[in-house]
């Protein structure tokens, strides 16, 4: 919770975050339970009352004030990801640049997309005015991961607070401080309405506790086993859940692409934040004619890449110790099976920095291409044709992101639209993620449903339609009165009409 209801009730039970890097103690954070959870709900969801009741204007200059207090404290919530991830300095700046576009979008375009609108009522409803208004759904739980902590749950977070709701948010248990930093920051932004956004911190109990809550829609940010088990929990109340997962995307390659831009921005999409993002470039299909110098590049620029605990590092250490042991998996299964190692090998696998791992001609059945590695390693693949390249981007359990390199830009759309993903970005990686306006989310192991853009609004909304009848039917429909002849004349009229449009 925040600190002052910390303050009030001291506990027991702590947990220590550690520097991703050197393994020593960062912080001592309290273990939420349901007790405190509950505590956090009750304080959300009086405060949401009075949000909601807001119109979307006061709203949103109230989410302007937490965004400017976000950008003047850009230094120390920068300061809290880079301690807790490990990420550089410069990373985390970026990450919370782009948070700020987002919040920005959100807050000013809530009122335009949410407010009422009207329909057409249609032939047998003529003598009606339809409309429909998305209303905010009371207090949102918003479970995040640790890779983004910021981009990341705000996704979720600023959009459900645009929308009128409250939040209760469970940050990973390795970012709870910045979590923390990110509720504490919008009470002193908006303090009128303090306590509309709360932070819970603690491992998955706290999770579990904030789905049993009574919250209005979880909005879970993490792994597809996680995802399984938080929306069978949901199951047991039928709330909501919105599920943003993992992704082993895919970027193809044609005949006629700037190489060197191509590799350029695959190296960085692959190997950026140590290669923690759910949607960067993970499995590359370059047709054959260009295979062996697109590997040419990628690996001349993975094997420059500078990385270590320094301050010119160009990214940190794994955040999740554990993480390294899969990576490694990967890495030896692929090899075992007869991959090259164009860059880097068994070698980089040691310690919490791994170095830069650039792999061809990697069995597709592997671990290496059919599960999320979630390190600083890249796969490049030839592939016949784009033909090819789309059946086997396409072939897999998750649907996150995807990027296209083609010469031609229309024909790098028409590729893109091939793609089974939720976002694709046509000659860059990761394009979508710094435009607010778009939906980003995916479907299969990566989750269903939206954050951002407008679907991103709604996503943290229930429609209520409303008619109002304007002046009495020449037939009415819903009257036991209405005689048999005057029904079967409206029936045959209809009938009539729709035989013939
Ligand atoms: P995770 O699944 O281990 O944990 C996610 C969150 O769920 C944490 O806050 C954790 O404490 C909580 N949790 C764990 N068990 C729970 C339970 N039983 N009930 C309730 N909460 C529980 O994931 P992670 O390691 O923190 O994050 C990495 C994963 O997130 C990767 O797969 C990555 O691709 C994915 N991710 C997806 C997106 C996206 O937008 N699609 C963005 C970032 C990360």
């Amino acid at each position: 919770m925040t600190d002052t209801d910390q303050d009030a009730s001291p506990r027991t039970t702590t947990f220590t975050v550690h520097d991703p890097g050197t393994g020593e103690p960062l912080a001592e954070h309290p273990v939420d339970g349901p007790a405190e959870v509950a505590r956090a709900m009750d304080r959300a969801r009086s405060a949401a009352t009075g949000w909601a009741a807001l119109s979307a204007k006061r709203r949103r200059d109230h989410l302007l004030s937490w965004k400017r207090k976000l950008a003047s404290s850009l230094d120390e919530v920068a300061e809290s990801v880079a301690a807790e991830t490990g990420k550089p300095r410069a990373d985390a700046e970026l990450e919370v640049v782009l948070t700020l576009e987002h919040l920005a979008w959100a807050a000013r375009n809530a009122g335009r997309v949410l407010g009422r609108r009207g329909v057409r009522a249609g032939l047998l409803a003529a003598n009606q005015r339809a409309t429909v208004v998305h209303r905010p759904l009371g207090v949102v739980g918003v479970i995040g991961p640790w890779n983004y902590p910021v981009y990341t749950p705000m996704g979720s977070i600023g959009y459900a607070l645009a929308a009128g709701n409250g939040v209760v948010f469970k940050p990973s248990e390795r970012t709870p401080g910045t979590g923390v930093l990110l509720s504490r920051l919008f009470d002193a932004a908006v303090p009128e309405h303090a306590g509309l956004f709360c932070t819970v911190t603690g491992p998955a109990s706290t999770g579990e506790a904030l789905v049993r809550s009574g919250v209005d829609k979880v909005a879970f940010t993490g792994s597809p086993g996680t995802a399984r088990k938080v929306m069978a929990l949901c199951a047991g109340s039928l709330t909501p859940f919105l599920a943003e997962c993992g992704g082993k995307d895919a970027t193809v390659v044609t005949a006629d692409a700037d190489l060197d831009a191509a590799a350029d921005a695959i190296v960085w999409g692959a190997m950026s934040n140590a290669g923690q993002t759910c949607a960067g470039v993970e499995r590359v299909y370059a047709v054959r004619e260009v295979h062996s110098a697109l590997c040419d590049r990628i690996a001349e620029r993975a094997a420059a890449l500078h990385v270590g605990a320094d301050p010119s590092t160009v990214y940190g250490p794994m955040t999740l110790p554990e993480q390294a042991g899969v990576v490694r998996r990967h890495v030896e299964g692929a090899l075992a099976a007869g991959a090259r190692a164009l860059v880097g090998g068994s070698a980089s696998l040691s310690g919490p920095y791994i170095a830069p791992v650039v792999l061809a001609d990697v069995d597709e059945d592997a671990p290496a291409m059919t599960e999320e590695t979630f390190g600083p390693t890249v796969v490049v693949n030839s592939v016949a044709d784009v033909d090819e390249a789309v059946r086997r981007a396409n072939d897999s359990p998750y649907a996150l992101g995807a990027a296209v390199f083609c010469g031609d830009r229309r024909a790098g759309a028409a590729l893109a639209a091939r793609l089974r993903a939720g976002a694709v970005s046509v000659n860059s990686v990761l394009g979508f993620a710094a435009v607010p306006a778009l939906p980003f989310g995916g479907s299969g192991d990566s989750g269903f449903g939206r954050i951002h853009g407008a679907e991103g609004l709604r996503a943290f909304t229930a429609p209520q339609s409303v008619t109002v009848q304007r002046f009495a039917p020449p037939v009415n429909l819903t009257s036991f009165t209405t005689t048999a002849t005057a029904r079967a004349r409206a029936v045959a009229l209809a009938r009539w009409l729709h035989q013939r449009r």
